[in-house]
């Protein structure tokens, strides 16, 4: 039986790269990621190349059912490769892999908050012709339809997640109507970041069978209208345990410029977003606190109750590259914690 291979891989458009894909017939069921064949494309139609050495490789690394298609059909997540199988400049899941895998035995976790915001052609969905709805206030995990904007899209796509077997924990309503929040997670830096990337490229194929477009535009309104970010709560072995761990971290992401070398990487126009004001601390003071949602780093209170569990870091853009702000996490808190002994 044929089967439809949906090859998706992470484009080099500037400042914020473009989810692609293309399907290729694979004669029968195959056994694995491993056992997926190389591909090529057109680097130079995805700003991944120049029009006279334009082929780059697709190499799979993750797959899973494909929820649109069904039966048999796969999604495969790919990193791209130039042509004599390095990675490609655009490829920021090969420096994740490295990182990740050296400090692996501290078992670093992640749950990512991804949200986003649906568009009805030029306005937010939800958003009158030419005015703006009743301000923020009643939005948030709200029900009825002066207050909600989108579900059965949400609804779609949180199925098409579960069916493709993501390990989505949950989805609300966002502050402003038409913005959404799904999480992914808790996984291991890798799969936590691969099933956000597919999680998106799921979020854009459900919506385009509603006719709405759904976008990571960090601050998609301007004014009084929150952002969208994509917190990311992360732990290691140590800090699921004990409490001194969980400090550490905190204060090894103040540390001399390493608040500058995350919030730079954090996605792009983030200082349009982290202005101090809508849930977020400024993007060029750092703070950390016990269920502060105006800190940088939030302890959530029953962390500080249980004295042991995760933080989150409240800082990163919705369009963040999650293979980058995990590499982030992980570098800068398990070198720290390794070097406290903590691990
Ligand atoms: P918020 O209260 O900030 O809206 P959410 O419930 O939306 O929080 O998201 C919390 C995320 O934290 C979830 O994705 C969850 O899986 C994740 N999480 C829970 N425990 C841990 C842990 N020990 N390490 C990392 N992430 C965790
Ligand atoms: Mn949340
Ligand atoms: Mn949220
Ligand atoms: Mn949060």
């Amino acid at each position: 039986m044929s089967i439809k291979a949906e090859y998706i891989w992470i484009d080099g458009t500037e400042p914020t790269a473009k989810l692609r894909s293309k399907t290729r017939i694979l004669a029968g069921a195959v056994d694995g990621v491993a056992a997926l064949p190389l591909w090529g494309f057109d680097g130079s139609s995805t700003n991944q190349a120049e029009g006279h050495a334009s082929d780059r490789v697709l190499r799979p690394v993750f797959s899973c059912p494909d929820p649109v298609r069904g039966g048999e059909h796969l999604l495969v997540l790919c990193e791209v490769l130039n042509t004599d199988m390095t990675p490609h400049s655009s490829n920021t899941r090969a420096a994740l892999a490295e990182v990740a895998g050296r400090f692996a035995a501290q078992e670093p976790v992640f749950g990512i908050e991804q949200e986003y915001t649906f568009f009805d052609g030029e306005r937010p969905l939800g958003f009158p012709a030419g005015g703006f709805p009743a301000p923020q206030g009643g939005y948030y995990c709200g029900v009825g339809a002066d207050e909600i904007f989108g579900r059965d899209v949400v609804e779609a796509h949180l199925e098409n997640c579960l069916a493709a077997g993501l390990g989505i924990s949950g989805i609300n309503a966002e502050v402003m109507p038409g913005q959404w929040e799904f999480q992914v997670g808790p996984l291991s830096p890798l799969e936590v970041s691969d099933q956000l990337w597919v999680a998106r490229w799921l979020l854009y194929r459900t919506a385009e069978d509603f006719k709405v477009s759904a976008t990571l535009d960090p601050k998609p309104v301007k004014g009084d209208w929150n952002g969208a970010g994509a917190h990311t709560n992360f732990s290691t072995r140590a800090m699921r345990e004990g409490y001194e761990a969980i400090i550490t971290a905190c204060e090894a992401l103040g540390e001399g410029s390493k608040p500058l070398d995350h919030v730079k990487n954090y996605g792009a126009g983030i200082d349009d977003r982290l202005t101090g004001l809508h849930e977020t601390a400024p993007w060029n003071e750092y703070s950390y606190g016990v269920s502060d949602r105006g800190a940088s780093v939030r302890i959530p209170w029953q962390v500080e109750q249980d004295g042991k569990g995760y933080i989150e870091d409240r800082r990163p853009n919705a369009n963040v590259d999650p293979y980058v702000v995990t590499r982030l996490l992980v570098d800068t808190c398990c070198t720290a914690l390794e070097k406290a002994g903590q691990v």
